[in-house]
């Protein structure tokens, strides 16, 4: 990454431009210099957050972060799995969360601080020669014809300067003055309920757990981070004044009441009001929304700013795949058709939590706390609640696929694959290592020069797809092709996967199941991919960064 000088005045040029250095822009430009896309990310302030925001990161978002190669040092601040227990106000938990399972390689509920992993995704675009980085400068307006998009920019010493890109993804937030000025609504709706927010330093919690007190005279969650940090939010009741709920003898009398360890450093407080709401469209033209800019979630399940990457690494592969010109356009239009439905699960989700939460009435809080304590004695619904099986599956129902005829219940296809660890010739590695970065094609068949044969149709070259076959046998010095192979001990992939004995699975770069195929569909399969990608078998062959496919078939 380089940094333009304050005082560029020329026009510059770009694939892509990222307006917003939040998680979701941050994100996004990662991934974009990950896959050797001309980049420039745009923020008006002059540093990343500082304020008190998410502190919880689920396991598909360190997936993605684990994409662009920034994952060990963003695990290094992370408190890695953690559960939630949910109190009556009498002091019962009525309530346990605590998933056990890492199905896609991470915990599935893990505390950090906002502000520490942006400064992380910051520095890491370093890596990126292909990344320019305008921190303090605002986009002040934007206009698009067929060729492109142009951008008008002020500096923080009011400087001007014009950016063109083909693209543009508009990640700059809930008060968007892209999504405004493309003249497209944020429906939903704003609660009137407030939450009053403290993080504090110094703060050694009794369990790594969050503690969630349910009670109507005022709900409060208390959340231990890395480092010693904690979080406490408390629920705003009526006769609150929300201008003195952040004086320092009131949140000192709250922290007290919630068992803050006295020696506790305050470091923010602030009082929020919560939304839930989703953009009417999530693009127009070239220019895409994302993260908080097309969706608002309350902060109940912890999602917001997951969803936002699940955003950004739907919409860069894409991106990054169309500006190559190894996609045509129109696959553009899968990124809303695949997000919008799986970000208002989510949103729906949240919904729901907080009703638990912060219960509206002494009755219905007490309903719902019963009612969970007389479930909970059945294993089989104290596992759904425990292993969080109640939070929406990363699927597509529909977008850039091959459906195989199978029920959307059944099938593979629109799904986030697994990830086990699995042994390849140089030693235990993620799946997603040995994935690499574009497509791939994973066999599960015994017969080597058979996966060979299925997977040699030009159009798998003309995507790049990378060749693995799933064996009980590495072959070591016996096989010399450019197949990869791998063995997984823990037989997650064959679980995982439907009916995958004899077929072939093409994985998207962002990991989900693009199709399925067996060896005597695979022309067919083939056929239907060329169509859906509009193969052009004239076209030169390009993988990630440029370089070319990795087999010529
Ligand atoms: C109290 C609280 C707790 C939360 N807890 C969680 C949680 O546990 N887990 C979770 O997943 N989410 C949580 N969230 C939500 C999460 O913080 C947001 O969803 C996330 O920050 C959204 O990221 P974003 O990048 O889309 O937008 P933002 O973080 O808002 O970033 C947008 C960026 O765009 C920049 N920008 C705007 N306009 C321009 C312009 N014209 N030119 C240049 N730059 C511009 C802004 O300065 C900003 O930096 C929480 C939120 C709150 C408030």
């Amino acid at each position: 990454m380089s940094t333009i000088s304050a005082y560029v005045t020329t026009e510059m040029d770009y694939q892509v431009i990222v307006v917003g250095g939040g998680p979701t822009g941050l994100a996004t430009a990662n991934l974009l210099g990950r896959y050797g896309i001309r980049t420039l990310l745009l923020e008006r302030n002059l540093t990343t957050v500082q304020e008190p925001r998410a502190v919880s990161i689920d396991d598909e978002s360190l997936r993605t972060i684990q994409a662009f190669g920034a994952i060990d040092t963003v695990l290094r601040r992370v408190v890695a799995g953690y559960g939630s227990e949910y109190f009556t106000p009498t002091g019962k938990m009525f309530l346990k969360v605590g998933p056990t399972a890492a199905p896609y390689g991470y915990p599935r509920r893990n505390a950090f601080r906002q502000p520490i992993l942006e400064a992380q995704l910051r520095e890491h675009l370093d890596s990126f020669p292909v990344v320019k980085t305008l921190f303090g400068w605002r986009l002040e307006s934007l206009s698009q014809d067929e060729a492109g998009v142009t951008l008008e920019l002020r500096g923080p010493e009011d400087e001007r300067c014009r950016a063109h890109s083909a693209y543009v993804v508009a990640a700059d937030g809930a008060s968007s003055s892209i999504r405004a000025s493309l003249g497209l609504r944020l429906d939903g709706e704003t609660f009137t309920e407030k939450w009053l927010i403290v993080d504090l330093e110094d703060s050694p919690a009794p369990t790594q757990e969050t503690l969630v007190f349910c009670d109507v005279r005022r709900p409060c969650i208390a959340l231990p981070g890395p480092n010693g940090t904690r979080r406490f939010e408390f629920k705003l009741v009526p006769g609150d004044d929300p201008s003195k709920m952040t004086d320092s003898d009131v949140v000192q009398t709250l922290l007290q009441t919630h068992g803050a360890a006295p020696q506790s450093r305050i470091c923010r407080k602030t009082v929020y009001t919560f939304h839930a709401r989703l953009a009417s469209r999530w693009s127009r033209g070239r220019v895409f929304l994302a993260g908080d800019a097309c969706h608002l979630t309350p902060p109940f399940a912890g999602q917001g700013m997951n969803s936002g990457i699940r955003d950004a690494h739907n919409l860069a592969w894409k991106l990054a795949w169309v500006a190559r010109g190894s996609l045509p356009p129109v696959v553009l239009e899968t990124y809303e058709e695949e997000r919008r439905d799986h970000a208002r699960d989510m949103i729906n989700l949240a919904l729901r939590m907080g009703r638990i939460m912060g219960p509206r009435h002494r009755l219905s809080g007490f309903t719902t706390q019963s009612l969970f304590r007389l479930l909970g004695r059945f294993p089989a619904i104290r596992d759904y609640f425990a292993q969080m099986k109640y939070k929406p599956k990363p699927r597509f129902r529909s977008g850039l696929l091959l459906t195989d005829g199978r029920t959307q219940r059944s099938t593979s296809v629109g799904r986030l694959i697994p990830q086990p660890m699995v042994n390849t010739r140089t030693g235990e590695r993620c799946l997603d290592d040995v994935l690499g970065d574009d497509f791939a094609l994973l066999g599960f068949l015994d017969d080597i020069s058979v996966f060979e044969r299925s997977t040699s149709h030009p159009v798998f070259s003309s995507i790049a797809a990378r060749r693995i076959l799933v064996s009980e046998d590495l072959f070591e010095a016996r096989y010399a092709g450019d197949v990869d192979i791998i063995t997984d001990r823990t037989s997650s992939l064959v679980h995982g996967l439907d009916c995958a004995k004899g077929r072939i699975f093409a994985i998207r770069p962002d990991r989900y199941v693009l199709g399925a195929f067996t060896p005597t569909t695979a022309d067919k399969f083939a056929e239907r991919l060329a169509t859906l990608i509009a193969w052009n078998p004239a076209a030169q062959l390009i993988g990630v960064r440029g370089e070319p496919a990795l087999h010529s078939g």
